[in-house]
């Protein structure tokens, strides 16, 4: 089997063993894909838990459990690694893993460059940062997740420890670590746009000047552009580059709906499937409820929670629709 350490090349599976209590880390399994409702196939005593494309298998034999995970990638591998070993940690079983990655960087880090931040239109900066592996950015999921360190202090990056679990800094090198979307990637530069509102420590960040200064890009993760049409989007600012990159991504029609300034729409304010809002959830109830195809939105936290009571009371499921918060 390969090894996962921090120096050696990707590793599609590791195995872990649990010495006692192993009906309860099957249990904790269970549970645990019942919360992220993902599979999680049981017989006698054979657990299959599949989430991200990967699996974890766990096998008892009395009072033990072998763990044996597979994954695509590398980052994959140790993402499933890591939540299970913050599962079992959870309650109190100890898990030993063949391979650790132990003090590698958390899986999905990227430490990467600022290279420049403009003004991309009245109310969103664009900042372009830089890494070798920022290709791996236009693959998978649209978003990431940002890690900013707190001003004046050397970064801590999250890491793995010798569980496997990832570890953040806290206290005074605790990060701040807001959620954004890939607008552009190419070569080794990975863009984004931050939307500035008041009291955005990320705005306030980006306006400081940062060029040269180091971020922790994390990702990519989200989903891509749904596969439904006709695909029906609504969102708020922050949702503009995600909409932005579903309708270039959309293989069939799709109807946006978005509310922001008409000088932050940009290039889609000549794009004819958008229309500028001022009440996204007045637009969605507007839409018709029979159209077959599907639904996404995402605005503030207290927005998405009405678009999907009004989704759902329509009889759809979420196969029919998202609605997410984006901000709160
Ligand atoms: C999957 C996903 C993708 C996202 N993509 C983007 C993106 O590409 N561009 C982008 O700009 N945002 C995006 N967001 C939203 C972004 O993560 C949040 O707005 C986040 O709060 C920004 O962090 P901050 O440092 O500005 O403010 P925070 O430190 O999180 O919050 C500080 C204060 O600002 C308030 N606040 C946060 N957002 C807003 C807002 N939009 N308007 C007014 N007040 C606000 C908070 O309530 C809080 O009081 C995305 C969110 C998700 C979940």
């Amino acid at each position: 089997m390969d090894k996962i350490t921090a120096d050696t090349p990707a590793s599609l599976q590791t195995r872990g063993h649990i010495a006692t209590e192993g009906q309860r880390a099957i249990d904790a399994l269970k549970q645990r894909a019942a919360e992220w409702d993902v599979p999680c196939d049981i017989s006698e005593n054979v657990a299959i838990f599949c989430v991200w494309n990967c699996e974890a298998r766990l096998t008892r034999q009395d009072e033990t459990v072998d763990i044996a995970l597979t994954a695509p990638d590398r980052r994959l591998l140790l993402t499933l690694q890591g939540s299970l070993a913050d599962l079992f940690e959870e309650q109190k079983l100890t898990v030993s893993w063949d391979d650790v990655a132990e003090g590698a960087l958390a899986p999905g880090l990227s430490l990467m460059r600022v290279r420049s931040v403009c003004r991309r239109s009245p109310g969103f900066l664009r900042v372009s940062v830089e890494a070798d592996d920022a290709a791996r950015f236009s693959r998978g999921g649209l978003h990431f997740r940002l890690l900013l360190p707190p001003k004046n202090r050397k970064p801590v990056w999250p890491r793995i420890n010798a569980s496997g679990r990832t570890i953040w800094p806290d206290g005074d090198d605790t990060l701040h670590k807001p959620v954004y979307t890939t607008v552009k990637q190419a070569g080794t530069v990975l863009d984004f746009d931050i939307f500035r509102h008041a009291g955005s420590p990320t705005s306030d960040w980006a306006e400081s000047e940062p060029i040269g200064q180091t971020v922790g890009i994390m990702g990519p993760g989200g989903g891509s552009c749904p596969p439904g049409q006709p695909l029906y989007l609504f969102g708020d600012e922050t949702a503009l580059p995600a909409i932005s990159r579903m309708l270039s991504l959309a293989e069939g029609p799709v109807h946006a709906f978005v509310r922001s300034a008409p000088e932050d729409l940009c290039e889609l304010l000549d794009d004819p499937r958008v229309s500028r809002v001022d009440d996204l959830l007045a637009a969605l109830e507007a839409t018709p409820s029979d159209h077959g195809g599907f639904t996404w939105f995402a605005a503030h936290a207290e927005a998405a929670r009405k678009a999907r009571l009004l989704l759902s009371g329509r009889g759809l499921t979420k196969r029919d629709f998202t609605a997410a918060a984006y901000w709160s």
